[in-house]
């Protein structure tokens, strides 16, 4: 397996080579085979070659089987006309990537604030409210007057089908539920046909329950009794929010891995972003750019039935909780040790298996 690996900015390089450490570790007690081929996006791309993410970095990502993306310092990626577009919405949207799947759960070791849970937010990547994602060629906000913006909001039979289908085939491998997150009752046309739809794809699903709860009530139970979920199926905005909730619920920022998959492609991604307050500081935690690749694997072992690679992948998720159980992890999560050692210990731990 090929996997195009971009380092980003802030904390990314950090806890890329911890990751890079990991995947080395599982690719030689597994037999992966694994061939991790470094590159650049962001900032440095774009000093170097005028833009953040070159048409020769998206056909190597094409011809690989796999990306693995560091989190991008993305607030002075303003103009894309200059080249100045942001990687993450780059490849999600020229690769297709529609499935953004965020899993959040706590871990034996770390005080959990809610009682244990295991959930994961499976969030429609590829339309709704996020106006770079609408429309082919540019945006579909717009001023109207000085005084009178306006943001459209696309939802597609064909987006919903196929983020539906991602949930109810993720559920199967889990605990056989899947919860519909929506605004039905005031966004009546757009979120009355994503709920319709998710219902038309439950019923190939006769094995999977079905519940569904209006997005603001949502937040409540969510907080409330997160243990009540398993997946969560939710448009796009609804899910970027949901997200980042049920990830900090978990314990940290730092446990937030997830996966922008799509039919053919599919790049792992930490859940945050390049936190710079602590950049170069040997401190970050590096779990959930790990817990990204882990995810990453899985994915390629299922796609192409290659059981290695979803033994490696579970390997490393017990071995993350193993770890985070007895300490060996930063102090975000209550251990005691710096990035780097958390990703020798970790590699250690997997060849050790
Ligand atoms: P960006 O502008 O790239 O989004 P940010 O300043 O918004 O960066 P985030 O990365 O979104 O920062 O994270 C918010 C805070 O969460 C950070 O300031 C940091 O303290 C903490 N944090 C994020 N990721 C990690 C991590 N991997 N390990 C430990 N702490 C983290
Ligand atoms: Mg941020």
């Amino acid at each position: 397996m090929k996997i195009i690996v971009l380092p980003g900015d802030g904390i990314g390089p950090e806890t890329m080579a911890a990751t890079v450490e990991v995947l080395e570790a599982a690719s030689r007690r597994f037999s992966l085979g694994l061939e991790l081929i470094p590159d650049e996006a962001g900032h440095d791309s774009l000093a170097r070659h005028g833009a953040t993410v070159t048409d020769a970095l998206l056909d190597k990502v094409k011809s690989a089987d796999g990306l693995m993306l560091g989190p991008m310092a993305t607030y002075d990626f303003k103009d894309e006309s200059k080249g100045e577009i942001n990687p993450s919405k780059f490849f999600r949207k020229s690769l297709d990537l529609y499935a953004n799947i965020r899993p959040a759960r706590t871990y034996k070791g770390m005080a959990a604030r809610l009682g244990e849970f295991d959930l994961v937010v499976v969030r429609e990547n590829t339309e709704g409210f996020y106006s770079d994602r609408n429309i082919e060629s540019g945006s579909s906000e717009m001023l109207i007057t000085p005084d009178v913006a306006i943001s459209l909001r696309r939802i597609t039979r064909q987006c919903c089908e196929r983020i539906a289908r991602s949930a109810f085939e993720l559920a199967r491998t889990r605990n056989k539920h899947v919860t519909i997150v929506h605004k039905a009752n005031v966004l009546k046309i757009a979120d009355g046909m994503f709920i319709d739809i998710c219902h038309e794809v439950g019923r190939d699903f006769p094995d999977v329950s079905i519940d569904d709860f209006i997005v603001d009530a949502m937040m409540a139970h969510v907080v409330r009794a997160p243990q009540r979920f398993d997946v969560i199926v939710t448009t796009n905005m609804f899910g970027d929010i949901l997200s980042d909730l049920t990830a900090e619920l978990s314990g940290s920022l730092g446990l937030g891995g997830s996966l922008n998959a799509g039919d053919r492609y599919a790049m792992g991604q930490a859940a945050h972003g390049s936190a710079p307050d602590i950049a170069g500081r040997n401190i970050a935690n590096p779990f959930s750019l790990v817990l990204s690749a882990a995810m990453l694997l899985n994915w390629y072992g299922q796609k192409n039935q290659k059981p290695s690679f979803l033994a490696a992948a579970k390997a490393i998720f017990d071995a993350v909780a193993a770890a985070i159980e007895s300490g060996e992890a930063t102090r975000d999560v209550g251990g005691k040790l710096g990035t780097r050692e958390t990703g020798a210990a970790l590699a250690q731990r997997l060849s050790a298996i």
